[in-house]
């Protein structure tokens, strides 16, 4: 019998209730009880929701307390000194401040909250450990116990999930006075933890334990692949069943290493990397569990459960009893519930499965192998070959428009008319911009007017003429504001916008949009991507009339503003019917006839955001440039549409260029703006090393924090900048749009950073 498990089910619950009870236990309105009688809840009904769709081995510690690699570092005592209670325990105040810091007003000095970065590949933030070159472990913190104690009181069967040693070491970062200490150095005294651990969970009954080690689908350092057979040598004495768990890419060189660990089972992602099935079958022991992730936990699509089940039903020929059926990986990465989305049209939702959906299609797989003949298994075959065959031939998705002019595309569409050198002596003449030009990212702060405004329009208890009425007047305030500080090129403020994606993908056609569809982001924070279902394109204009309004306010020079295709791919749920690159490139088409309107409007600077540019970098190395460069092309083929006299801008706000920097360069924007100030300008290292050609707006000032720095320091981060790249190719701005802050702040920032470019320019130019 093929068993169904999961590794794991989103915790926010289907109405978000975690978010909400953490922020209400934050600001006090919730004691400590409440919160944790809701988690409780939370905890029951998820694993009720998941044995009702039929899976038999239900995950445990899955659910956390803000962020699950967090709630490893308690559990082993990874508590840096400045969140350390004075004696006891840590509690969950001692949980939440690793988290959020604690704000400095309080007596006692203040800490900073642990750093915080992205899982994987995916849009889900862990905080990352924080270790010391004498770090000591110790177990901390019973939640993981409690949880499964709780699980058995319902009578459930269940497989506690823990991050392997490995993955966990990899994922922290050594702090304090470590020169020359290895990090891998630490697993020898963090083994023993595991050990305790798996005994612990021994004398609870528990039989299988599954253990995530997702760093076995990266390029892994020898040193570290010969740490997972020591790791799991040393560990193979401790109690327990061990199922380790690999997703979000293949096994590749790994998998002989992963195949031979000696644990009991293997589970592998089939959805990222399919090609690792057979070849996995030659590998495995014979005494082993191989569990297939055929069911993607990534994405929102109802699983094509025929072609899933010619991968299983040849397994479990081969397999038999040692077949286990699962998603792709924990599936903390999809919403909640579909039953939820009553407003959505039929044929849409019929295409869909969202968590609660994908277990149940877990389970019917695995009855699919063990009773091929039940009723049920022979109606979900059905459904989904119907599904299939309607998204197939859908009109709604498949646009022969579209199609035709992607297909049309010539490699000269994706160049601009003339090399920057000729575009920037035209742009100079016509911009007429002072050496050192001043700029911000696009946004201005949202206020809780501009809000209120934008729902009411939604919920149509503001008329359209209203609802711009109210946009042109915060319009105004933006440019009045900027013309008083002596901006040079100014923007509109991106009042009208709720979020950067969101409110394009509202004016294209071929996204749909739940209503509940939340996902995780980190903590507290829930993100609702839109969904791409179809081929892409652009029915009308969709900022042309808020930017021309903004420019005929101003003599000055106004910045149009645009998400660019690759940031909205990243941030959507693609579709799994056609690659990545071609819907980056309908994006780039739909959003390159936005580009040539505004031109057409006469704005004269345009940019187009890539926040995401980077972060779409495959987990692999091997897979790198090929997707850099239909990242790039997809940028530039909707940049290209327009004169050399029109400038093109891009913005990326991070901190890490090295690897990429040819193909930034490759993007071949004029000017690029990105996130300097909290690096101290170290990365425009990357930009001196291969000597980046076009002009660059290093971020001066730090906009998500509330401080206002000074003039001298915004002067001096610019004099390192100098050092680095000729003055004439430099801009002063700041770091990110400002939404997030108050207008006071800003002015005052802003004033600044006028006053720094000014002086700059009396010093340098
Ligand atoms: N133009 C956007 C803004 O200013 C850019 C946001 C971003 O890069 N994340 O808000
Ligand atoms: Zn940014």
């Amino acid at each position: 019998m093929a068993l169904a498990h999961s590794l794991g089910f989103p915790r926010i619950g289907r109405d978000r209730e975690l978010k909400k009870a953490q922020e209400a236990f934050w600001k006090g309105e919730l004691d400590e009880a409440g919160l944790r009688a809701v988690g409780r809840e939370l905890r029951a009904r998820h694993w009720q929701v998941q044995k009702d769709a039929g899976i038999e081995l239900l995950p445990v510690g899955d659910f956390a307390w803000y962020d699950g690699v967090l709630a490893h570092s308690l559990t082993f005592g990874v508590i840096p000194e400045r969140f350390r209670p004075a004696g006891g325990k840590p509690t969950l105040q001692t949980l939440f401040a690793m988290a959020r810091g604690v704000s400095s007003d309080a007596c006692c000095g203040g800490a900073h909250a642990q750093e915080m970065t992205k899982w994987f590949d995916t849009n889900y933030h862990y905080l990352v450990p924080e270790f010391t070159a004498d770090q000591q472990f110790a177990l901390s913190w019973e939640q993981l116990f409690e949880e499964v104690a709780e699980a058995h009181a319902l009578g459930h069967n269940v497989k506690p999930v823990v991050i392997g040693p490995l993955t966990y070491l990899w994922l922290g970062k050594l702090k304090g006075d470590a020169q020359g200490f290895d990090k891998l150095e630490l697993l020898e005294r963090l083994l023993p933890l595991y050990g305790q651990i798996f005994q612990r969970l021994a004398e609870q009954g528990v039989e299988w334990v599954q253990i995530d080690e997702p760093i076995l689908v990266l390029d892994l350092p020898q040193d570290w692949k010969n740490a997972f057979e020591r790791a799991y040598n040393l560990l193979q004495r401790e109690p327990l069943k061990k199922l380790i768990a690999t997703y979000f890419g293949g096994l590749e060189d790994n998998l002989g290493l992963a195949a031979n660990l000696p644990v009991d089972g293997l589970h592998i992602d089939l959805v990222r990397a399919p090609e690792q099935y057979p070849t996995i079958l030659d590998r495995l022991p014979a005494y082993k569990v191989l569990s297939l992730g055929v069911v993607n936990g990534r994405n929102v699509w109802r699983c094509d459960l025929e072609k899933a089940l010619a991968v299983i039903g040849h397994a479990h020929s081969r397999l038999g009893e040692r077949l286990w059926i699962a998603p792709s990986c924990s599936l903390l990465h999809s919403p909640v519930d579909l039953a939820l989305e009553e407003g959505l049209d039929a044929e849409l939702k019929s295409w869909l499965a969202f968590a609660t959906q994908k277990c149940a299609e877990v389970a019917v797989l695995a009855r699919a192998v063990n009773q091929p003949d039940a009723p049920e298994v022979h109606k979900a075959l059905a459904e989904s070959r119907a599904v299939q065959a309607s998204r197939a031939a859908s009109p709604r998705i498949h646009k022969p428009q579209v199609q035709a002019r992607l297909a049309a595309v010539k490699a000269g569409d994706s160049q601009r008319r003339s090399p920057f050198a000729q575009r920037i002596a035209k742009q100079r003449i016509g911009l007429a911009l002072p050496p050192f030009p001043t700029t911000t990212i696009g946004s201005f702060p949202q206020t809780s007017a501009i809000r209120l405004a934008r729902q009411a329009f939604k919920q149509g208890k503001l008329s359209l003429g209203d609802y711009t009425d109210a946009m042109h007047s915060e319009i105004r305030h933006a440019v009045e504001i900027q013309e008083r500080l002596g901006l040079d090129v100014l923007v509109h403020g991106e009042a009208e916008r709720n979020d950067m994606v969101e409110y394009f993908a509202e004016q294209l056609d071929g996204y749909l949009f739940t209503r509940f569809g939340w996902v995780q982001s980190y903590g507290s924070r829930c993100v609702k991507p839109a969904i791409i279902y179809g081929d892409l394109s652009r029915p009308k204009a969709m900022t042309v009339e808020w930017i021309r309004y903004a420019q005929s306010l101003t003599g000055k020079v106004m910045k149009g503003m645009l998400t660019g295709p690759v940031t909205m791919l990243m941030w959507s749920f693609p579709r799994e019917d056609v690659s990545r690159q071609v819907q980056a490139r309908q994006l780039a088409l739909a959003l390159r006839d936005e580009v040539v309107d505004l031109e057409a409007a006469g704005i004269k600077v345009i940019q187009i955001d890539e926040a995401a540019f980077r972060e779409g970098l495959p987990l692999r190395q091997a897979g790198w440039q090929a997707y850099l460069d239909w990242a790039t092309e997809a940028f530039r083929l909707c940049a290209s549409g327009v004169r050399d006299e029109t400038q093109i801008h891009t913005h990326m706000c991070y901190s890490e260029f090295n690897d990429v920097i040819e193909s930034i360069a490759a993007m071949d924007a004029d000017v690029i703006t990105i996130e300097t100030s909290r690096s101290d300008m170290e990365l425009l290292d990357a930009f001196e090393a291969f000597e980046y050609p076009n002009e660059i707006g290093p971020g001066v000032y730090d906009i998500h924090s509330p401080r206002v720095p000074d003039t001298a320091e915004m002067v001096k981060l610019m004099r390192k900048a100098v050092r680095r790249i000729p003055a004439e190719r430099l801009w002063v701005n700041p770091d990110c749009g400002l939404k997030t802050r108050g207008w006071a702040e800003t002015e005052a920032a802003l004033i600044n950073m006028v006053a720094a470019a000014r002086q700059l320019r009396r010093e340098l130019a």
